[in-house]
């Protein structure tokens, strides 16, 4: 008898690691697998800056924002045309993105910081200057008890947050930044805390664990079982332990492709 979930999550990045949690949280009875021998992939290597419009921090920065800016934007800098087939994908991101920080926050360690960085189209019609990007705070990866040494880790080990890099001139005047910066580096050095995607996936991953959510890594997904016309299956594991799992409601293709 093969075994059942009712969700099964592919990739432990950010994508996968929240719609586990999300799943989780709604009942599901929750599966993620990995196919690397480490979690994290992209997002644990990335600058972790997440453009969420209308975040709850917005407006202690003073910025004013709007549902209809926000969509006014995402048209604008989109190519011509796919507002035909995306609109209502852009809806749900831009009513639900807030939401998902919110949730995060309530079902992680994660603390998020806004920063100033602006649209990457400032200048089009609904862009801002700044008021719509956060990052994780600096998260200590000994948490994560075992699973400290199964997180994929950034090529620099650079260890200030993203708020702290793109909101100060640190590479443009390192000698007037650097000083500064020494007593946390040494701080976060000592109690071996990560920062920008490494703490996001740090924080998504214990969140997972916390509340039991089983993730296999060395695991990949390989093939989609079909039942009349639906997903009922997942075959998954390395060449020589295949399984395949039954799946009561819905596989989620969080693999990436950044
Ligand atoms: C250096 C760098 C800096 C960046 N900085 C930023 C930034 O500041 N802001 C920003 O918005 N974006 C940034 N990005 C881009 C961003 O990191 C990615 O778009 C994002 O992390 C993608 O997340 P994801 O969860 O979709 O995929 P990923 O993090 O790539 O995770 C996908 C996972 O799926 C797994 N997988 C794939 N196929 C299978 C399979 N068959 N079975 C099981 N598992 C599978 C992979 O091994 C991987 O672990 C940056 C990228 C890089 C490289």
């Amino acid at each position: 008898m093969s075994e059942a979930f009712d969700v099964v999550v592919m990739g432990t990045g950010a994508a996968g690691l929240s719609a586990a949690l999300s799943a989780h949280s709604n009942g599901a009875n929750v599966l993620v697998v990995e196919k690397s021998s480490l979690a994290g992939s992209t997002t644990a290597m990335s600058g972790g800056c997440i453009w969420v419009p209308r975040h709850h921090y917005a407006e202690r920065m003073g910025v004013t924002d709007s549902r209809e800016a926000v969509l006014e934007y995402i048209h604008a800098v989109s190519p011509e045309g796919w507002h035909n087939r995306e609109a209502s994908a852009w809806a749900a991101f831009v009513d639900y993105a807030p939401e998902m920080l919110l949730f995060l926050e309530a079902n992680t360690p994660l603390k998020f910081n806004p920063n100033r960085d602006p649209d990457p189209y400032a200048e089009e019609a609904g862009g801002l200057p700044f008021g719509r990007n956060v990052s994780a705070a600096p998260m200590r990866i000994g948490m994560l008890g075992d699973w400290k040494d199964k997180v994929r880790q950034p090529t620099s080990d650079l260890r200030l947050s993203y708020e702290e890099i793109a909101d100060t001139f640190l590479f443009a005047n390192p000698k007037k930044w650097v000083p500064r910066y020494l007593p946390r580096l040494a701080w976060r050095k000592l109690m071996n805390m990560r920062a920008r995607g490494n703490a996001l996936t740090i924080g998504l991953l214990k969140g997972c664990l916390d509340k039991g959510i089983e993730i296999r890594l060395s695991t990949p997904a390989r093939r989609l079982e079909m039942t009349n016309g639906r997903v009922s299956g997942l075959e998954i594991g390395a060449d020589d332990a295949r399984e395949l799992v039954r799946i009561e409601k819905g596989v989620v293709l969080a693999s990436g492709g950044f």
